[in-house]
């Protein structure tokens, strides 16, 4: 069923090397399920009974360039550059980039959770310490022998995911392996988790505590960019790993009142979610991990904020500041780098500002602010802001898109007029110190936001127009 012409010549010529130094060498892993989804890998995984010595030295007979990834666990990794490479500008499209581990026989030391390696000496035993069946299949190579000793192709088949042992086993040796259960379910998209391994899942959730925070990071981070993240969210929360991970978001699931008929804040973030994932083409024009993270956790203040007015009526007073803070603190928690941390958190801030543009509409200064605020974030505030539209109500939701359509218009033409993204005062502050004739100090900087507040409110002026309003300020406030 395979053929050689279904793997790289470079790759057959790689596995010649390997069996003429008297070795085994499978592809192996996410590499080969990736063949029968037609997917692309990115890099080829493969499993070889050669101890890492000896790989090495046939890697650097093959490869361009090979290096040490994890030696201490058996992973050797090499770049073979494409034929007519010319430079040393790499070639990602055409390099073949292969990782080779030694067969798998580790076992945990039962607390710390880090593999104690030692090498095994077959395939077998290396494919049961994989995750699921459908990475637990394996290509011979030179010869193409299809191994699949845990019928990985009949559940790939079904889309199921299942463990290649028993799920109890699997997931108290690794327990990473629940948490990669619920991101394949995103990045696989279609795929089911087996009940007896789903169960499971239920059972030991509260293992996912003896993992690195990093590495639980890691899996979220693909869950969310993988092609159904909704889905995945939704398997994350309902086997209760959430519980453990990002216990603020099964919180969302506010107990709903038929009487105070305030929205289920969980199932709208859900929706918010896909609906920022579906704004993608059109915003960010790829999968975007900080938009999907804001459109998650935009009313993750809500919870904490809630408070019930005359009539009934509910209300979550300052719930997007105080979700910037609680997002801050989640993201940070969960080892996310800082630029994520505070992007996501200043998006959870602004996503309410808009709504401040439907009652009143708002003066060029309004819209100079709000371009200002978001900065680079724009584009991601804009996806996120029309997403966060939920209603059934067709009426509202058309005056919200049309009037969100009216303040993307007018950021266009206000850009057009000025150099919008650049907003600066008219006078920078060395211009402010030499006419109010000051050091730097304190007063400097609130001369600056004097002029920066100006400019907001008027638009480009002359710098004479500017000395003089700053002249006059001055004379006000020094005679306070
Ligand atoms: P992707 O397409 O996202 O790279 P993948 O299946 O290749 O998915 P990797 O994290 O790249 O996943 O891992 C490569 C292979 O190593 C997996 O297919 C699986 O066989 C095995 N593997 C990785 N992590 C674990 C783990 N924690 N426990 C068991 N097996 C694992
Ligand atoms: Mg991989």
């Amino acid at each position: 069923m395979f053929t050689k012409q279904q793997v790289p010549d470079e790759i057959i010529k790689l596995a010649q090397k390997f069996q003429d130094a008297g070795y085994e060498l499978y592809l192996v892993g996410g590499s080969v399920r990736d063949i029968f989804l037609q997917r692309n890998s990115e890099d080829y995984d493969f499993t070889t009974n050669a101890l890492p010595d000896d790989t090495e030295r046939i890697l650097r007979d093959w490869a361009n360039v090979v290096f040490d990834v994890g030696k201490k666990f058996g992973t050797i990794a090499g770049i073979k550059y494409a034929n007519n490479r010319v430079d040393e500008q790499a070639n990602d499209d055409k390099d073949v980039k292969v990782e080779i581990t030694t067969f798998r026989a580790d076992e945990y030391d039962g607390k710390t959770r880090k593999p104690v390696v030692s090498f095994g000496d077959n395939i077998a035993d290396d494919l049961c310490r994989r995750d699921f069946t459908v990475n637990a299949m394996a290509l011979r190579l030179p010869n193409v022998e299809f191994v699949d000793l845990h019928n990985g192709l009949s559940d790939l088949n079904a889309k199921v995911l299942r463990t290649p042992i028993e799920p109890d086993i699997s997931f108290a040796d690794d327990p990473l392996r629940m948490m990669r259960a619920v991101r394949f379910v995103s990045t696989l998209k279609g795929y089911e988790i087996e009940r007896e391994t789903y169960d499971s899942i239920v059972k030991n959730a509260g293992q996912i505590q003896k993992v690195s925070n990093e590495r639980v990071r890691d899996e979220l981070e693909k869950l969310l960019l993988g092609a159904d993240p909704v889905q995945g969210i939704k398997m994350f929360v309902n086997t209760g790993l959430s519980a453990y991970v990002l216990p603020e978001l099964p919180a969302l699931m506010l107990t709903t009142d038929p009487q105070h008929h305030h929205k289920d804040v969980y199932a709208h973030s859900l929706k918010v979610l896909q609906q920022a994932v579906d704004l993608e083409p059109e915003y960010t024009g790829r999968p975007d991990l900080i938009l999907r993270l804001a459109g998650l956790l935009h009313d993750i203040g809500k919870p904490r904020t809630r408070r019930f007015g005359e009539n009934g009526k509910v209300m979550f007073y300052n719930h997007d500041a105080y979700g910037a803070k609680l997002t801050k603190q989640i993201l940070t928690r969960l080892r996310f780098d800082s630029v994520t941390v505070n992007q996501v958190a200043e998006l959870v801030r602004l996503h309410m500002r808009f709504y401040g543009y439907m009652d009143a509409g708002w003066s060029d200064a309004g819209v100079r602010r709000y371009v200002h605020d978001a900065g680079e974030l724009l584009p991601r505030l804009h996806a996120l802001t029309r997403a966060d539209v939920t209603t059934q109500n067709k009426r509202l939701s058309d005056r919200l898109s049309f009037a969100y359509d009216d303040l993307e218009q007018r950021i266009v033409k206000l850009r057009e007029q000025e150099e919008l993204d650049s907003i600066r005062p008219v006078l920078n502050g060395d211009e402010i110190m030499e006419i109010l004739h000051l050091k730097p100090s304190k007063q400097v900087g609130e001369a600056y936001k004097f002029l920066l507040d100006r400019r907001m409110e008027l638009g480009v002026e002359t710098k004479d127009e500017a000395k003089k309003a700053l002249l006059e300020w001055n004379s006000a406030i020094s005679n306070e």
